[in-house]
């Protein structure tokens, strides 16, 4: 019988605000190991790791691939070192570089530990602690953070998944505006969406393609398949070099950080969910156009927010009413309210009580609490408390989600066009 041995090998932490991103130097390895007959097995992973990680530059994203654990793993090794030390922002104070190499089976102890990176928070110290559990080999720059997402890059479980194209810029290119023809970029749109998405957000109009930062990065492409990749590369046209370009598998857009629960009061900081409750009271909106409101159910409540950023998302919001019974999908940062990504509307609260009217056609005052109504026209009195019952037209729909623009969206979420993929 022969023995498949892998060699997987985890990436983490090497970019910064100001540059470099960890899939870049990915493929810059890739394209070493094919230069020296070295094959990477599948697609190299992206692997999106818990939103609310205090130390992720932006998307908290971490990379791994494997290949063959055989006469060339020495040179591996070499090469995916090499690259780290050679394109790594380590000048940049939160950038800690964290290469993993393992050669185990993926068991359920590092499948637990990536479910636990994308859920909750783990320290350098417990990640070094699994290393030597494992018997991984760790590559620790500076503080060496970044060996939790590559651990738990290697260990995650993909099953819903989508992929993403990159295409990489020349370095003499990297900082200068990005030459993207965005007629093109809405003709990809029209022609491969929904099989590609998240192209273009038209309630912002701007290419979501691009990325706004320094990085190598010139555009991506979000697919559910390769066809529709490889037909959307080639209606983009682009106005300056591209270096490389590279396919990556991913749990992005799939929902894979939210954790389904039945009681509010199991929500935990720093964790993303999706529960129902009733709204406690009226949406409103505070300095700064952030939107707040209440929501709770038998066992607590919590403050939820629509943030500035949201943009049009916050005039829906601002649409619920106290008493609707909504679905919430997001998750909780160190603020301890409840950011949103989306909701789905349950029960609209469509009845609203208004005070009776008079014979003479004016509506009744309360005469005070218990004491039933008059009529500050005509002088009529009523005994009667009752208030009545009107139906009132809403503006949501039952049954229906509604997200945030693409501009203000997480990686991870779902966003509407996957939801009914059965994924
Ligand atoms: P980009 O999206 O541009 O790749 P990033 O947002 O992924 O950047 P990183 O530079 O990778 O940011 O930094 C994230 C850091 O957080 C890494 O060191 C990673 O190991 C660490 N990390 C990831 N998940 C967790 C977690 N659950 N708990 C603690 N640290 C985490």
């Amino acid at each position: 019988m022969i023995i498949i041995n892998f060699l997987y090998i985890g990436i983490d932490d090497t970019d910064s605000n100001e540059g470099m991103c960890t899939t870049y130097l990915a493929n810059s390895i890739i394209n070493k190991f094919k230069e020296n007959n070295i094959e990477i097995i599948d697609f190299p992973l992206l692997i999106r790791l818990n939103p609310f990680a205090k130390f992720k530059t932006r998307g908290n994203g971490a990379v791994s691939f494997k290949i063959l654990n055989d006469d060339k793993t020495d040179l591996a090794k070499k090469i995916v070192l090499d690259e780290i030390k050679s394109l790594s922002m380590f000048e940049a104070d939160n950038t800690n570089p964290g290469v993993i190499f393992y050669t185990g089976e993926i068991n359920q102890e590092l499948i637990d530990f990536s479910k636990k990176a994308m859920n909750s928070i783990i320290t350098i110290d417990e990640a070094k602690e699994f290393v030597d559990k494992i018997n991984a080999d760790a590559h620790m720059f500076k503080n060496g953070r970044g060996i939790i997402g590559s651990l738990a890059a290697i260990g995650y479980q993909i099953d819903d998944f989508t992929y993403e194209l990159l295409s990489y810029r020349i370095p003499d290119n990297y900082g200068k505006n990005r030459k993207i023809d965005e007629k093109s970029v809405l003709k990809m749109d029209k022609q491969t969406y929904p099989d590609t998405f998240e192209n273009y957000d038209y309630t912002e109009n701007y290419m979501a393609i691009e990325p706004k930062t320094p990085c190598p990065v010139l555009y991506g492409i979000r697919s559910n398949n390769i066809e529709s990749l490889k037909k959307a590369e080639t209606i983009v046209k682009v106005l300056e070099p591209i270096e490389s370009s590279c396919i990556f598998k991913t749990n992005q857009h799939t929902d894979d950080h939210i954790q389904k629960i039945d009681n509010i009061s199991d929500l935990e900081k720093y964790s993303s969910y999706s529960f129902k409750g009733e709204l406690k009271n009226n949406p409103i909106t505070i300095e700064g156009g952030h939107v707040f409101f209440k929501i709770k159910d038998e066992t607590a409540e919590i403050e939820c927010a629509a943030y500035e950023p949201t943009k049009n998302f916050r005039k829906i919001v601002l649409k619920l009413v106290k008493g609707d019974i909504i679905e919430l999908y997001g998750g909780i940062g160190k603020e301890n309210t409840f950011n949103i990504e989306k909701f789905k509307v349950i029960k609209l609260n469509n009845i609203k009580y208004k005070n009776p009217i008079c014979e003479c056609g004016k509506t009744l005052s309360s005469a005070g609490k218990g004491k039933g109504f008059k009529c500050k026209k005509c002088g009529f009195k009523t005994k009667d408390n009752d208030k009545i019952a009107t139906i009132i037209k809403r503006d949501l729909i039952e049954g229906e989600f509604y997200e945030t623009p693409i501009s203000a969206r997480r990686h991870l979420a779902k966003p509407l066009c996957r939801m009914n993929l059965g994924v």
